[in-house]
């Protein structure tokens, strides 16, 4: 059976799913994930590994359905629900699905591209009304299970495929290391077609027999009166959001303050991920919620490979030690492992490692080295303790200059402890004579003073990691993920 029913079997009667305004207990989620999987085989016996691509809300459908999908067999597509038309064509043309599950209000966006590929197209209505009589396949651990897109930060979507024995691996080590139990109650408020939404928040919830409830669209209002009611104790987030939460805490008054402070302070676990977590969130938010952060690192082919401490210190700036099972190490350009504290990409071998991406064999291929670890195309360093930091992605945060590898994370930092900077960000643009030039683009106000800027940035790091040019933008441009997509920033620059 797959692992993660076998895990729900044990809590039948507890709460499984809060949404809209709805309890559902594992029992039920177990039963109507059989009846859905009964609907989209039809008449056939096993799905056989066929994609089926899904667009449905947050909360008990969703689950239903993805564990419809791996019950029937199939491998689960979940779509981004506000992607454009031409967005959702390209997931579900590429990933060569066969079948599409909508939720009612996506069924007329999405029947013409159906119709007009020849695929089968089903509501989340319709699909109630099953039953589960039909027996179902015996799905192996070996088996395609999910195809997940990575966030398109720096390229366009990738899809990666991975088994159930990945999925089962990428669960049970974050089960283990951040000690999830059944007495746990989170809140997903994050993208449901993303790894940090799907595996460490609902599937890690849902194999401890814990309560997982959704927000279908955050606002840092209807948060905070969730957190008010005081039963959530895992919270997990993206940068971004801790930022609109900090921002939206120093909007209350002095009595509100301290009450969602008191709240907070009792929550068991408060997690940051899939972006650099800015040391100066960090901070803001321990004197505001009294927890320090613990920040992770990982990415939609491994699942997450590095975590600081549950116990213990957890260093701003760091993503902490390989979880359980993880094998991670640094090497050079030529693959050759180097000492911890010299800079290299992070290479991670181990069965939470995925399978391929998608019809791609020389992409796959050239991701992975000889010896069978999977190239990350993330630099860090490590401490004489053996935990890591992040300087950044190789092909956007690493800025080749005159000879020199800056690490465009590291003066962020820098620039973001200035006086009147709202946001900013550091890349690389092309010139002839340093190869690459350190530019910066900054978020402030109008009457902003860039000179005294620069003039304190030259007091703080060596002259050749100082910004030569300061650009001012309305606002950065994230994706829906909330990290800021670089390659947009280089082009917004140039122009
Ligand atoms: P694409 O591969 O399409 O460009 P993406 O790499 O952003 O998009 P994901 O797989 O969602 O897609 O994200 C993984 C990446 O996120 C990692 O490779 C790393 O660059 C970044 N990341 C994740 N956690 C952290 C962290 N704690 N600190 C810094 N970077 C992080
Ligand atoms: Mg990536």
């Amino acid at each position: 059976m797959i692992s993660i029913f076998a895990q729900a079997e044990k809590h039948l009667e507890k709460t499984a799913i809060i949404s809209d305004g709805t309890t559902y207990t594992y029992s039920q989620l177990l039963d109507a994930s059989k009846a859905f999987a009964s609907t989209l085989l039809d008449k056939n016996t096993d799905l056989n590994e066929a994609r089926v691509a899904y667009m449905v809300n947050p909360g008990f459908d969703y689950v239903r359905v993805q564990w419809g999908i791996w019950r029937a067999g199939g491998v689960a597509v979940p779509l981004c629900l506000t992607y454009p038309l031409p967005s959702l064509r390209y997931t579900i043309e590429n990933s060569g699905s066969s079948i599409v599950v909508v939720s009612p209000e996506f069924e007329e966006l999405l029947k013409p591209l159906c119709e007009e590929l020849g695929i089968r197209i089903l509501t989340t209505i319709d699909s109630r009304l099953a039953t589960s009589d039909s027996p179902l396949p015996t799905v192996s651990d070996s088996r395609r299970a999910m195809m997940l897109y990575t966030s398109g930060t720096t390229n366009l979507p990738k899809g990666v495929v991975s088994t159930h024995a990945n999925l089962n691996a990428q669960i049970s080590t974050l089960i283990d290391a951040w000690r999830w139990t059944s007495a746990d109650y989170s809140i997903c408020i994050l993208p449901l077609h993303h790894i940090h939404g799907v595996i460490n928040i609902v599937s890690c919830s849902l194999w401890a027999g814990a309560t997982c409830q959704f927000l279908p669209s955050f606002s840092a209002e209807a948060l905070f009166d969730i957190f008010k009611k005081g039963q959530l104790n895992v919270f997990m987030a993206v940068p971004t959001i801790y930022y609109k939460l900090i921002t939206h805490w120093e909007s209350l008054s002095e009595v509100d303050q301290k009450e969602m402070t008191h709240i907070m302070s009792k929550f068991r676990l408060m997690i940051s991920g899939s972006a650099a977590l800015p040391v100066s969130v960090m901070q803001r938010w321990k004197t505001i919620s009294e927890h320090s952060l613990l920040e992770r690192y990982g990415m939609t082919e491994i699942g997450m490979a590095l975590s600081n401490p549950y116990d213990g210190p957890r260093v701003p700036g760091h993503v902490g030690y390989p979880l359980p099972g993880v094998q991670v190490r640094l090497a050079d350009e030529q693959d050759n492992v180097i000492p911890g504290t010299e800079i290299g990409e992070i290479q991670v071998k181990g069965p939470n490692v995925f399978n391929e991406y998608w019809q791609k064999p020389e992409s796959t291929a050239e991701s992975f080295t000889k010896d069978g670890f999977f190239k990350t195309g993330d630099i860090a360093t490590m401490d004489e303790l053996g935990g890591y930091r992040i300087l950044g992605r190789n092909s956007v945060d690493i800025i080749k200059s005159g000879g020199y590898k800056i690490s465009a994370l590291e003066i962020e930092e820098v620039l973001r402890t200035y006086p009147g900077i709202d946001d900013c960000c550091v890349v690389g643009v092309e010139n002839d004579e340093w190869g690459e030039l350190v530019s910066a683009a900054i978020v402030c106000q109008d009457d902003f003073d860039t000179k005294a800027l620069n003039a304190w940035m030259r007091e703080q790091m060596p002259a050749y990691k100082t910004p030569r040019a300061y650009h001012r933008l309305a606002e950065l441009p994230r994706n829906a993920m909330g990290k800021v997509t670089k390659k947009d920033v280089v082009n917004l620059i140039k122009n």
